[in-house]
């Protein structure tokens, strides 16, 4: 809890008295201790319902006995099978602890007092975060139908622009951009503009049109793309991302990076997960099954949606979130209002398993007609 008489905040760096806090979603623990509900079900931080896959889990597992080692601050064996993946150089590969990780990087090297950085209004709460963090100023500019509006972004991108952040698709609203208009914005950029292309929920995403970025570096040298364990591969507790980017670029992140930022399990983990396509594919079928099934089921109780192509859906409860949200936490089912996001009558609700999510959709029926 934020103490507005703390002493030491005089002491702080002076951007760090208007910072607020990231806002996890609730862990089922906390319910537990705060309710004494024990069988509750989180749809709340866009986690894989089905897991990891057995693979990464036997690499975790493997681990047990080195514990006492340090990991390869390197990450040789990881990044090499990043680039692989991805055909491009080890060299051009920056791994962090999450992709958030990452995002930070990129704000420590680039962002510094008097720079700015440009992202859209309802993106990702680490974009403001990680800008105001290091002192520079954020520019905002307002969504379009929910999502990232380029004209308008591009708009704002001035000689003090040093990161755009586009998230793709957009984390809380689902939303995404198509390649034609995306890399067209990113050849308009002048060359000191770096842009970040978040890709954390690439693999869900099966729009025709919907760009694999990674395949634009050889092109764009101010391009950064940045993919996650966390989502799909469902490592969300390992905590491993990585950046993909001109090995220039990556060499700078590279010097700010802590050595063991991404710890000796998550590494091998890592790499077993990229191996199992299997499980990808298995988890992906699961998310479109059941996102059909939850968005028609929200609709029945005239709730409406915003198109996502994610492992969540944002519904409009056409009035206050929060007090749904709490309703439905004494119900057993955790989910995420995004009133920080500036969408304070919408619910963002995580596709979970079949029985979760007929859970959550019996939840708030008797909710809403209460
Ligand atoms: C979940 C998410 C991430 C990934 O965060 P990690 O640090 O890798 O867990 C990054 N960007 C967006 C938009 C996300 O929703």
């Amino acid at each position: 809890m934020p103490n507005p008489g703390n002493p030491f905040l005089a002491l702080a760096a002076p951007q760090i008295a208007g910072l607020t806090p990231y806002v996890p979603g609730k862990p089922l623990s906390e319910l537990a201790r705060e309710l004494g509900i024990s069988s509750a079900v989180k749809l709340a931080s866009n986690e894989n319902p089905l897991g990891c896959g057995e693979a990464a889990q036997a690499a975790y597992v493997d681990c047990a006995a080195e514990l006492g080692r340090y990991p390869d601050g390197g990450a040789f064996a990881l990044r090499r099978a990043i680039a692989e993946h991805h055909g491009v150089d080890a060299a051009q590969v920056t791994v962090g602890n999450g992709s958030n990780d990452v995002l930070d990087l990129v704000a420590r090297t680039f962002l510094h007092p008097g720079v700015e950085s440009v992202f859209s209004e309802h993106a990702f709460a680490v974009y403001p975060l990680a800008t105001q963090a290091v002192g520079a100023t954020a520019r905002v500019a307002p969504a379009r139908d929910f999502g990232h509006d380029l004209a308008a972004m591009a708009a704002l991108v001035s000689e003090r622009t040093r990161v755009v952040w586009i998230a793709n698709p957009n984390n809380p609203t689902g939303t995404w951009l198509a390649a034609e208009p995306l890399r067209a914005f990113i050849a308009g950029l002048p060359a000191h503009a770096l842009v970040v292309v978040d890709e954390a929920y690439f693999e869900y995403v099966t729009a025709p049109d919907y760009p694999d970025t990674s395949r634009w570096l050889a092109d764009f040298p101010n391009l950064i793309v940045t993919r996650t364990f966390a989502k799909v591969y469902g490592l969300a507790a390992l905590r491993v991302g990585y950046g993909l980017s001109h090995p220039d670029l990556a060499e700078l992140l590279n010097r700010v990076r802590h050595p063991f930022n991404v710890n000796a399990p998550a590494q091998a983990a890592a790499i077993a997960a990229l191996g199992d396509r299997a499980h990808v594919q298995r988890s992906v079928a699961h998310n479109r099954a059941e996102m059909a099934r939850v968005t028609a089921g929200l609709e029945q109780l005239g709730i409406g949606c915003i198109p996502s192509v994610c492992n969540f859906v944002t519904a409009d409860l056409g009035r206050p979130a929060g007090p749904v949200e709490q309703a439905l936490l004494r119900e057993g089912v955790i989910c995420r209002p995004v009133g920080n996001y500036g969408l304070p009558n919408h619910l963002r609700i995580s596709i979970g398993l079949a029985e979760e999510n007929t859970r959550m959709l019996a939840a708030l029926e008797r909710v809403l007609t209460t």
